[in-house]
């Protein structure tokens, strides 16, 4: 069956379709609707028209329709597991858990829309205001687009509407080109609540729409999730705008002298730095292991990326699947061999197969090569020594992104260090940076983006606060 796609959460068939393949062997992964302009105009309209509407919800309705999307998406694990797997090729353990995740996501906008509320400030701190009060109202900014990239086609895609939900903004959700089906199958879900018409739409179109979409005044609000030239681009583009940026990164992992039990954290680092390929913003990139403990570590993770099964995604056995597509692989084998010639050891991998890539350890890696400098994105892990932790600090703070870093350390001292001189959006002590509750706020700095995400960050993201002066009291 075709998709629909969704305008004012009603479900549409438009005269034209696309067909979205499995990245592993091009099959048919399904198919949908095109939205034609007028359909994105119709989106936008509703959106705009259904404001007042969304903003004076009750709390118990918005909290209500979160909490049947989250026991809808639990009944229904196993199909969006499926979906997708087949649309983006991650392998189907991991799908299984995204859609867990999601379900999580939405059941926490439940608790924190019900909870969602304003302060009330003493204002007579000075005589001219004495017998005043201030109430501190958090109301909507207006409609959201929410931009959603192809590596997590639900969780990422239950960031973005359920915290809208919870503060009563309506949405216009744009799923990426690449995994549109998981979207449109939430779609049926919300179309189950009691949402009004107008508070939420799906719109799979390609990029032109997107990029008007931005531009559109209606939708004062843009978060975005995606690639940093996209995502900075967008906050060019759209200046006057409320724009929430969340992008991409090389995560780096810190291996402290102190730290004993080196299975364990290889077995961390070898699985974060190859889940999905490879493919999330926080998957393990660099890795600074202290000198003392560096051979016995390399030595472990690349026994444990060994061992692991490559294949079919839809396969229970398979932990490493093809990147998104041919051209994503083809870049990963051009840059480990770039570092390969720069110097660097590849110590197992870096062959390619269509769109799979073999799950890669390099070691001793130049800091400005691809694989190191810039976001890989693909089953590449980069092991390199250093002499002392204040020197792996150094180094992850030269890079140009900063989204959530890993210490491995049980030496508090050196976690409050940690935690104060890294400049990222999150420091995780004891495991890997590839971390997330999905409650947690989360983000990045520097080129990896503006704004958090997670429930309760996002709510605040997306409202302002609006003042009350009560006088006479
Ligand atoms: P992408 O930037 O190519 O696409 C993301 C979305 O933006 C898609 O829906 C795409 O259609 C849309 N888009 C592309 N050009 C646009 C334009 N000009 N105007 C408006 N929208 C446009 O990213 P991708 O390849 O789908 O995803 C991978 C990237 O996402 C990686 O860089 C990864 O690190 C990042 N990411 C970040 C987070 C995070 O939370 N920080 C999470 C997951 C992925």
């Amino acid at each position: 069956m075709t998709a629909p796609f969704w305008i004012a959460g009603k479900p549409v068939c438009g005269t034209e379709a696309a067909v979205v393949r499995h990245p592993y062997d091009d099959t048919e992964a399904g198919s949908h609707y095109v939205p034609a302009e007028s359909d994105v105009e119709a989106a936008v309209a509703a959106a705009d028209a259904a404001r007042a509407e969304a903003a004076g919800l009750p709390a118990h309705v918005r909290a209500g329709a979160l909490d049947h999307v989250a026991h809808a998406l639990t009944g229904r694990a196993e199909e969006f597991a499926q979906l997708i797997t087949a649309e983006s090729g991650k392998p189907i353990r991991w799908a299984r858990a995204e859609t867990l995740r999601a379900a999580s996501t939405f059941r926490w906008a439940a608790e924190e829309a019900r909870r969602f509320s304003g302060e009330l400030q003493r204002l007579d701190t000075d005589p001219g205001s004495t017998g005043r009060l201030a109430l501190v109202r958090r109301v909507p900014r207006g409609p959201v687009l929410g931009i959603t990239p192809f590596n997590f086609p639900l969780n990422l895609v239950a960031h973005k509407v359920a915290p809208a939900i919870a503060v009563g903004a309506p949405i216009v959700l744009k799923p990426a080109p690449a995994t549109p089906l998981t979207a449109l199958a939430l779609g049926e879900v919300l179309a189950e609540t009691d949402l009004p018409a107008g508070c939420w739409s799906v719109l799979p179109v390609g990029n032109d729409d997107a990029t008007r979409l931005v531009t559109d005044a209606r939708l004062p609000v843009v978060s975005f999730t995606g690639s940093v030239p996209v995502g900075w681009s967008i906050r060019e583009t759209a200046a006057r705008k409320h724009v929430t940026l969340e992008l991409g990164g090389n995560a780096a992992v810190i291996v402290c002298p102190d730290w004993t039990d080196l299975d364990a954290a290889a077995e961390r680092i070898a699985i974060f730095a190859m889940y999905q390929a490879g493919q999330s913003c926080i998957s393990v990139q660099r890795v600074y292991a202290h000198d003392d403990v560096a051979d016995d570590l390399t030595e472990r993770v690349v026994a444990q990326v060994r061992a692991m099964g490559t294949g079919d995604p839809r396969s229970a056995e398979t932990a490493v699947g093809p990147l998104i597509d041919i051209a994503a692989a083809r870049r990963v084998e051009a840059w480990v061999a770039d570092a390969v010639a720069a110097g660097a050891r590849c110590l197992t991998g870096g062959e390619r197969d269509g769109a799979t890539v073999a799950p890669t350890v390099l070691a001793g890696v130049p800091e400005d090569v691809s694989v190191m400098a810039d976001e890989v994105f693909g089953p590449v892990v980069c092991l390199n020594a250093v002499g002392s932790v204040d020197e792996a600090f150094d180094r992850v703070n030269a890079s140009r992104f900063g989204l959530q870093t890993g210490v491995f350390t049980r030496d508090l001292p050196t976690a409050f260090a940690a935690s104060a001189r890294l400049d990222v959006g999150g420091v995780v002590v004891g495991d890997v940076p590839s971390f997330r509750a999905d409650q947690m706020p989360y983000g990045g700095v520097k080129d990896s983006g503006t704004g958090r995400e997670g429930p309760a960050a996002a709510m605040a993201d997306l409202t302002e606060e609006r003042v009350t002066v009560l006088t006479g009291l």
